[in-house]
């Protein structure tokens, strides 16, 4: 079934992304640069101030014309997803911070850890 997704490119069945804790001292930004080192790794901070890792990598039941193949047994996290709600259609889906390179990491440390202790 096609869903009526105006020019979006299936933005939401383009990606998989996963809370982590987030991350309270130098070692654990190793991790974050860590995860974006390798390719299509994202790490973002949502609005609400929550971490993810994210994966940029297409759902292989997306069809050509950004449709779902499988709509009618699509996984429950697709079927809860509303179209309303979505990062297309509603800027308050922003997020806060995006690392896509180490620099982003370094960046982002040099700025909001000043007062920690830099090994
Ligand atoms: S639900 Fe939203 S993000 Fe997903 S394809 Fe439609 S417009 Fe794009
Ligand atoms: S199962 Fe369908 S709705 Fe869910 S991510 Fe894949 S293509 Fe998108």
């Amino acid at each position: 079934m096609k869903r009526d997704c105006g020019n979006c490119d299936g933005k939401c069945c383009r990606y998989v992304a996963l809370e982590i804790d987030k991350p309270t001292d130098l070692e654990d930004f190793e991790n974050i640069k860590w995860y974006v080192c390798h390719e299509n790794v994202n790490v973002f901070v949502d609005i609400d101030g929550k971490w993810f890792i994210e994966f940029l990598t297409p759902c292989e039941f997306l069809g050509r014309n950004n449709e779902c193949n499988i709509y009618d047994k699509r996984p429950k996290i697709c079927r809860e997803y509303s179209q309303e709600d979505c990062l297309f259609h509603n800027d308050d889906y922003g997020e806060k911070y995006t690392f896509k390179i180490v620099k982003d990491v370094e960046d982002y440390i040099k700025n909001n850890l000043k007062n920690e202790n830099k090994s």
